[in-house]
């Protein structure tokens, strides 16, 4: 049997496109000598080199290719091109878990005595690491109001390096002009980093907008069926390789496993498709909520309603697939709503097929406190419904039995 090598392989052709559509079937396949159709998912730790001068020149840089699965690894590679590419992105490296993009950004861009500004909607997370951990080298924070440009521009320090947001905001939607914010920022000198994890690439690409880095949790749409954990940071060459995001990476190992890297790498091919579908329903299910007498508020920036409509129409593709309301009687009917679902999972995780419904205000949001709750427009009688792809009218049944109890 010939030796296998990928240099005689025909590579699956693109042919230019740069439809998203195409992207996210057919971008980062590297096909072996096997001529497999399906990408191949390669669990091994390490990779065997043809002399000693070819281990020398991988080590030394002087040659391509793989060296070690903990910074080196196929089925990750073409996670990390298929993503770079649905981002617009020149370069990505997929890390272990939403979290460890997070901590990787920071680590890798930011020393003791910097500034960052973030804003007050952060993932719960993110905040815990911001304030109980990076605070303790020496990191300093200041929280805005996401869609407050003053609150951004006034709060730009000159050790400030970094801007750090989520749009739109869990849960309360509420989203930024990034354009406007990337303009600020680099008139100071400052970084933007977007956590697009609620929109994907799909409803929303950021560095189209002007943001330097893109952030992701893998484990919700991308993945998008509640299976694996994973992340990603995407960016230019130069502020992702050789900026110090990768050196940390591959120093301290918190990347994705070939394993978690291949679900996402299949997930990301009905991501399109996916998003295109959860949004519609989540839609109508926003439309319907606004009708509903027992309903007080609904957050969607699909609706017109929304106080951000334009800037949504503008910035995203669609509305998302994320519904919050507010419904009347405060937590008692909160509740009622969560434990008369059947079909939708009460759970916190979110961007998965399966719709889930969680009360921010006793769990994603519990452990802060209820004036830093009401200020962030958290109240007890709110809901956040992510939704899945189920029949629609069935997720209205699902919530109408609770909210007729309420009313
Ligand atoms: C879930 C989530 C994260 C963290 O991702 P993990 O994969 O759970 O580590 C970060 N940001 C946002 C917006 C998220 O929803």
């Amino acid at each position: 049997m010939p030796k296998l090598s990928e240099d005689s392989v025909p590579q699956p052709s693109l042919a230019g496109s740069s439809n998203l559509d195409t992207l996210a079937v057919r971008s980062g396949i590297h096909r072996t000598a096997f001529n497999e159709h399906s990408e191949a998912l390669f669990l091994t730790s390490s990779y065997v080199f043809s002399s000693a001068q070819q281990a020398a020149d991988r080590f030394g840089n002087r040659e391509p290719g793989n060296i070690y699965s903990r910074f080196t690894n196929p089925t990750v590679t073409a996670f990390q091109e298929r993503l770079a590419a649905l981002e617009g992105g020149q370069a990505c490296v997929a890390t272990a878990s939403g979290m460890s993009a997070i901590l990787a950004t920071f680590m890798g861009l930011l020393k003791s005595g910097d500034h960052v500004v973030v804003s007050q909607s952060l993932f719960g997370a993110t905040v815990q690491l911001l304030n109980n951990i990076l605070g303790k080298f020496g990191l300093e924070v200041t929280f805005v109001p996401l869609a407050d440009l003053q609150a951004w521009q006034q709060a730009i320090r000159p050790n400030t390096r970094l801007f750090f947001l989520e749009t739109p905001s869990n849960p309360t939607m509420e989203l930024v002009d990034i354009a406007a914010l990337a303009q600020m920022a680099h008139a100071a000198g400052v970084l933007v980093a977007v956590d697009n994890c609620f929109c994907t690439p799909v409803l929303q690409r950021p560095l189209q907008w002007g943001a330097d880095l893109v952030v992701h949790s893998a484990t919700k749409y991308l993945d998008g069926q509640g299976r694996v954990l994973g992340g990603a940071i995407v960016g230019s060459q130069e502020l992702v390789m050789d900026g110090g995001i990768y050196a940390f990476l591959r120093t301290a190992g918190p990347t994705l496993s070939a394993f978690n890297a291949w679900i996402c790498l299949k997930g990301m091919e009905t991501l399109p498709i996916r998003l295109q579908a959860q949004s519609q329903s989540a839609l109508l299910l926003a439309q319907w909520l606004e009708c509903h007498p027992a309903v007080a508020r609904v957050y969607y920036p699909g609706l017109p309603s929304h106080p951000q409509y334009e800037l949504a129409r503008r910035q995203q593709r669609l509305g998302g697939a994320i519904v919050t309301f507010d419904v009347k009687g405060g937590q008692e009917a909160a509740w009622r709503v969560v434990d008369s679902t059947r079909i939708i999972s009460i759970t916190a995780n979110l961007g998965d097929t399966k719709s889930t419904i969680t009360h921010p205000a006793t769990t994603t949001h519990g452990r802060i406190s209820e004036q830093a709750r009401s200020s962030a427009g958290i109240g007890s009688g709110m809901l956040r419904v992510s939704v899945g792809l189920e029949g629609v009218s069935d997720l209205q049944e699902d919530l109408a039995r609770g909210l007729s109890i309420t009313r």
